[in-house]
């Protein structure tokens, strides 16, 4: 019998690991892969979603396609995970692993921000849905987009909403009564990448787009319309694009492995303090932002290291915290920056690759090959 596998979280990273584990093993291994949705959405379809470039149903890839010898799918939703015992407890039964990987992702922490929740907000698939609904009635104003808190996913995302904004907006005629202002934590756009960052704040510039750097949403007023930052300066807003703090996932909380907020592991071999335990993703402190694209290499380097385990070998695989982030710049075209988190003792390498219409191509080329891996669609 082949040691069980249990993967919790059928995103970005559980999604690639159970791929790689099948691909190399086929009906040789034994992994239960549980996640309470019954579809995986890319992060970015939601910018898509939100400015009508997409429907909700064109992006959503139902886990009834995630066919893969060797990996059973069970939409369950994860109720306590002990991981001295490595046993889940879902909605519907128990699961226990001889190796787990929690891929659980980050839960969106509205608590944190009140008002937020009564207020509009992008990140998570009804708020894009909601607000790609309310872009058509909106007549111009003073449309915002501010973040709740660092981390948060997706480092860029807001600056491509605001930079897709100004195109929206333009398209319709109503650039001229609007003003679009963007409030980040950070001083610059993409910390990792000053080129990046430069050319973001050019391209702000050019287009009116007014940045607050440093800055963070605290509280939102809903009724009034207004945005309260961390230095407590009000903000009238008549269009809000909020973008939600994070935390680990509650369900582990309280099991040991979320001392400081996320799950602290090895960011070269992603083990927790537990044995057989492994953390990856945006729930984990892994060394790297909270992007798929980084919860995907975290995901390979577990595979690698279970794949030489299950032949006999010693794991020798360690995550590199290498990837590559593409950048919507509006006008059709992209930017990419390929970033290196853990080479350089310095600090991250980020190579800047210009915006340009054959970068969409690569981003396209991106999404399609994870959808044909993934779902086989
Ligand atoms: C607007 C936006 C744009 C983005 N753009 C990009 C981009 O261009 N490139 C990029 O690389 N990243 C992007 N991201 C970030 C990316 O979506 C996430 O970082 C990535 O999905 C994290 O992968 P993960 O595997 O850690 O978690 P997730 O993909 O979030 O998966 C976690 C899974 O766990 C499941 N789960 C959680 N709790 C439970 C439970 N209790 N029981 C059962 N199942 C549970 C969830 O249903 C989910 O399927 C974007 C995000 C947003 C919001």
């Amino acid at each position: 019998m082949p040691p069980r596998i249990l993967v919790l979280g059928a995103g970005f990273g559980g999604l690639e690991l159970c791929s790689t584990l099948s691909a190399a093993l086929g009906a040789d291994v034994d992994v239960t892969l549980i996640d309470r949705a019954d579809a995986f959405t890319f992060g970015y379809a939601k910018l898509d979603v939100l400015f009508g470039r997409a429907a909700l149903d064109d992006v959503r890839l139902p886990y009834r396609r995630f066919l893969k010898p060797g990996v059973r799918f069970l939409q369950e939703s994860i109720v306590s995970f002990d991981p001295v015992a490595r046993r889940v407890e879902t909605d519907r039964g128990v699961h226990t692993g001889d190796h787990v990987v929690v891929a659980l992702g980050a839960d969106y922490d509205f608590a944190a921000t009140p008002g937020l929740a009564e207020a509009t907000e992008f990140y998570s698939v009804p708020g894009a849905v909601r607000l790609g609904r309310m872009l058509p009635e909106f007549s111009g104003g003073r449309v915002l987009i501010a973040v709740a808190g660092a981390p948060f996913k997706c480092p860029p995302a807001p600056s491509e909403a605001a930079l897709m904004m100004h195109d929206y907006l333009t398209r319709r005629g109503i650039r001229g009564a609007s003003e679009i202002s963007l409030v980040l934590p950070f001083k610059v756009p993409v910390p990792p990448s000053p080129e990046m960052s430069r050319a973001l704040l050019a391209a702000f510039a050019e287009r009116g787009i007014t940045f607050t750097p440093e800055r963070v949403l605290r509280r939102v007023e809903a009724a009034r319309r207004v945005a309260i930052l961390d230095d407590g300066r009000e903000v009238p807003y008549d269009l809000l694009l909020g973008v939600p703090a994070i935390r680990a996932p509650r369900v582990l909380e309280g099991c040991g492995l979320t001392p400081d907020g996320f799950v602290p592991v090895d960011s070269k071999t992603l083990e927790t303090a537990f044995p057989g335990v492994y953390a990856i993703g945006d729930c984990a402190r892994q060394g790297t932002p909270k992007a798929g694209v980084f919860a995907e290499g975290a995901a390979r380097a577990v595979a690698a290291s279970l794949i030489a385990r299950l032949r006999g070998g010693a794991p020798s695989a360690v995550h590199r915290g290498t990837g590559s982030c593409y950048i919507e710049f509006g006008a059709d075209r992209i930017g990419r920056v390929d970033i290196d988190f853990f080479s350089n003792p310095a600090g991250p390498v980020g190579i800047y690759h210009e915006p340009s219409v054959a970068l969409r191509r690569d981003k396209e080329e991106f999404g399609s090959s994870r959808r044909a891996r993934w779902f086989g669609l």
